[in-house]
C-alpha cells in the first residue's frame, strides 16, 4: 500500500483536518502523481457537508489535481516519471458501455469511479486531491503543456472542462451573445472560453464590485441582477445563457433574458430543484439544457486548447490549513476566482 497524507472531513459536521491514509499500490497500468496543487471546487463544499446526499467518510475532497508523475506501472505507455499530469472528476469507468465508448466516461452506466466519495474497482474508497499523492489508471490522467503555470492549470480540470464542453456542444461563437450567470470558479472560465470562441459576453452577477474584474477577464458587458432596471434593459438579449450558480435561486428572471429559441445551459448544482414557469419556457421556444463535466478526450482537447490560447484560471493560492476559511469565503462569493491549494504547505 502507498502511504498518503492529506486533509479529510471525518463527517459532514466537522471542519477538514489533517489525516493519513493508504492508497492502492501502483498496478501495471497505474501511475502515482505527486500532487503539487489542487483547486477548490464548490462541489467540495456540497459533498463534504452532505448537501446533496449522505457521503462516504472520512472524505478527502479535491478533483482539480495537477502534479508530477512519481511512479509508473510496468505497462504504462502514456507517461514517464517526471512528466506533468492532471486529474479531473473521475479516475475509472467500465470502458465498455455506450458512454465510455463515446468518450463520455463521466456518464459510465456500469462502474463509474469519481475522484472521491465512492468506492473504486478494488473495493477501496476513492480519496481526492487534498493530499500529497494519488494513484490511478494512466488513461484517466491528462497531459499538461509545460508552457502553462501549473497552479493555474488545476481549475481547468473541473471548472474548465465543465464550461468548455457545453459551449463547444452548442457551438457558441462569433455572432452569438452569451451571458454567464455567477462569476465564481466556473463562471470566470465560461467568460474566458466565451471570449476565446468569439462570442459577445455579458456577466450576470449579484456582486456589483466584480464589474471591473469581469471586464479584465474579457467580458464585454456586466449586469447587476439585483438591479431591476438593468435586468429590464437586458430582456430578450441572449442566444445562450450559462448558469454556474451554486446556491438556490429563481431562474425565471434569467429565462426572460433569452432571445426567441435561446438556450439556457445549466451547470450549477444547487441542492433544491427549480420551479420553472411553463409560460416562460413556451413563450419564445426556449431550451433548457444541462451539462456534466466532460469526457477524457474532450478534457485533453480543452487542455490543449488552453495551451494554444494561453488560457488558465485566475487563482488565489492558499495553504491547506486555510481550507476552512476558503470554503467560508466561497460561500460569500469572495474569491477571484478559484482557490488553489499549494500542496507544499501540507
Ligand atoms: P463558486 O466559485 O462558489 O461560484 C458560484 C457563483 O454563483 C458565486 O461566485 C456567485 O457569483 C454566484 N452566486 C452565489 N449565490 C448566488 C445566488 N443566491 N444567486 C445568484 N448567484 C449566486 O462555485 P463553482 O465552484 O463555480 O461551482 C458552481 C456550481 O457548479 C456548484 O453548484 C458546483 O457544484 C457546480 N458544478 C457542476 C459541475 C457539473 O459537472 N455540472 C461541475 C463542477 C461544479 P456572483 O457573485 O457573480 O453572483
Ligand atoms: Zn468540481
Amino acid at each position: 500500500m502507498i502511504h498518503s497524507k492529506g486533509y479529510a472531513a471525518q463527517n459532514a459536521e466537522t471542519e477538514l483536518a489533517p489525516w493519513e491514509f493508504e492508497r492502492r499500490d501502483v498496478g501495471p497500468h497505474d501511475i502515482l502523481i505527486t500532487i503539487a496543487y489542487c483547486g477548490v471546487c464548490h462541489t467540495d463544499i456540497h459533498l463534504t457537508r452532505n448537501e446533496w446526499f449522505p457521503g462516504i467518510f472520512p472524505m478527502v475532497p479535491g478533483h482539480e489535481i495537477v502534479g508530477i508523475v512519481g511512479q509508473v506501472g510496468e505497462h504504462v505507455t502514456k507517461f514517464s516519471i517526471g512528466d506533468r499530469a492532471a486529474v479531473g472528476v473521475m479516475v475509472d469507468s467500465c470502458r465498455g458501455c455506450d458512454d465510455c465508448r463515446n468518450g463520455q466516461e463521466q456518464f459510465c452506466s456500469v462502474s463509474p469511479v469519481v475522484t472521491y466519495n465512492n468506492l473504486d474497482h478494488y473495493g477501496m474508497p476513492a480519496y481526492g486531491g487534498y493530499a500529497n499523492n494519488i494513484v490511478l489508471n494512466e488513461d484517466f490522467a491528462h497531459h499538461i503543456s509545460p508552457t502553462l503555470d501549473l497552479a493555474a492549470v488545476a481549475p481547468l480540470l473541473c471548472a474548465g472542462i465543465t464550461t468548455y464542453s457545453p459551449l463547444r456542444r452548442w457551438k457558441v461563437g462569433k455572432g452569438h451573445k452569451l451571458a454567464v450567470v455567477g462569476l465564481g470558479g466556473l463562471g470566470h472560465m465560461a467568460v474566458k472560453f466565451g471570449v476565446a470562441f468569439g462570442a459577445e459576453v455579458t456577466v450576470l452577477s449579484t456582486s456589483p464590485h466584480k464589474e471591473e474584474e469581469a471586464r479584465k477577464l474579457g467580458a464585454h458587458h456586466f449586469v447587476v441582477t439585483k438591479d431591476e432596471e438593468q435586468m429590464k434593459t437586458a430582456a430578450r438579449s441572449f442566444h445562450f445563457i450559462i448558469d454556474t450558480v451554486a446556491a438556490d435561486h429563481d431562474i425565471n428572471p434569467y429565462m426572460a433574458l433569452l432571445k426567441t429559441s435561446g438556450v439556457y445551459i445549466n451547470v450549477g448544482m444547487p441542492a433544491e430543484p427549480w420551479q420553472l414557469s411553463s409560460f416562460t419556457l413556451a413563450m419564445g421556444n426556449k431550451v433548457v439544457a444541462g451539462s456534466g463535466a466532460g469526457g477524457l478526450p474532450e478534457t485533453q482537447e480543452m487542455l490543449d486548447f488552453c495551451a494554444e490560447h494561453n488560457i488558465v484560471a485566475d487563482i488565489e493560492l492558499i495553504a491547506i490549513k486555510d481550507i476552512h476559511t476558503a470554503f467560508e469565503r466561497m460561500l460569500k462569493g469572495d474569491v477571484l476566482y478559484r482557490f488553489v491549494i499549494d500542496m507544499a504547505t501540507l
